[in-house]
């Protein structure tokens, strides 16, 4: 029984992401394999075969995979896949458009943002946006897994000396080609890896407000921002910044919540941060409930004499 993860990469670095998905396949069984699908992603390699734990690391190389499309990865994981009982993916945006891909392929049914494995086929997963936590148990012959990152702590970086096996490309219909990337350029950290985030919501008033405020005190922090779905609505804040039930699920050392009321889509995707931290000027608002430290103040206020005081 072999585990196999799918790494998360650029071609050029791991993400933090998928050792935190090794970790969670190690709690399954100690035997596991790590996928690299790239071009040029030697690097990557490298560092999945220094990840502990690891046993082996299989490498496809070739040019037509360098844009990492669901169609073609997917193809790759479905040409192994009868060696594993598990095929493991981070549930991010890549996992989440490849694995139910191989699921389909594979005709088993995927199991969707496990945070807990009970045993070889039983895991937990929450539903009700986090409001209730549901204990599947697949029969399937493959196990087509997506990982919520945040619940498993990454394995250590270091300390793994797995092999590295070349594989050959799949040949594969093209059915999609990749056009082009619009990245957004920041010197901050990423929000899903982030330790430290400062959030704002739908108080902030507008995209000018929100950054003015917010900003300083990210820099003094060294935080990543992110926002809440009524501030992204009212593009006060980018898309990629939404974090919550339909944004992006985060656990960070520090999650500082401004001028956000605390809605229960918003806290299924932050109420995992080790310490939270709310301001907000209704005594009544919901984040208060969950918060570690709350200030009941203005938020025009309170951020200044904050970041003064930083
Ligand atoms: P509000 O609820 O309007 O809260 C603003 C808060 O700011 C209030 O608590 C107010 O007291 C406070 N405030 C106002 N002025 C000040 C001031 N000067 N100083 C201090 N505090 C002040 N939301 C998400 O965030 N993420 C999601 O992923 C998400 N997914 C959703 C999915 C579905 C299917 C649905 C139906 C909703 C989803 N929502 C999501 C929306 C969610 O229900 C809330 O509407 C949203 O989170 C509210 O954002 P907010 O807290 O910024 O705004």
């Amino acid at each position: 029984m072999t585990i196999l993860v799918i790494a998360e990469h650029d071609n050029a670095a791991l993400k933090p992401a998928t050792l935190s998905v090794i970790n969670a396949g190690k709690l399954i069984n100690a035997d596991v394999h790590v996928l690299v699908v790239g071009h040029q992603s030697g690097a990557v390699s490298e560092s999945a075969a220094q990840a502990s734990g690891v046993s082996k690391v299989l490498y496809v190389d070739h040019p037509d995979l360098a844009d990492g499309l669901a169609e073609t990865v997917a193809a790759q994981v479905v040409s192994i896949a009868p060696g594993y009982s598990h095929i493991l993916f981070a549930a991010t945006s890549y996992g989440r458009s490849i694995a139910p891909r191989v699921a389909a392929h594979l005709d088993v049914a995927q199991i969707s943002e496990i945070t807990h494995v009970v045993d070889l086929d039983t895991f937990e997963r929450p539903i009700y946006a986090g409001n209730a936590i549901a204990t599947v148990q697949s029969h399937d012959p493959v196990k087509v897994i997506t990982v919520r990152t945040t619940a498993f702590n990454p394995t250590p970086a270091e300390g793994g000396t797995a092999s590295v096996q070349a594989l050959p490309k799949m040949q594969v219909e093209q059915k999609s080609r990749f056009v082009s990337r619009a990245l957004t350029q920041s010197d901050r950290p990423e929000l899903t890896a982030a330790k430290v985030i400062v959030s704002g919501g739908r108080a902030l008033g507008s995209s000018e407000k929100f950054n003015a405020l917010l900003q300083p005190l990210a820099d003094k922090l060294g935080a990543a921002l992110g926002a809440s779905r009524a501030a992204v609505d009212a593009a006060y804040a980018p898309n990629d910044w939404q974090v919550g039930q339909t944004g992006k699920i985060v656990a960070p050392s520090l999650y500082i919540a401004v001028g956000i009321s605390g809605a229960i889509q918003h806290l299924a995707g932050m109420k995992d941060s080790h310490v939270i931290v709310a301001i907000n000027k209704d005594p009544e608002a919901p984040i208060f409930s969950i918060a570690d430290y709350g200030l009941e103040a203005d938020l025009f206020t309170a951020v200044p004499d904050l970041v003064a005081a930083l």
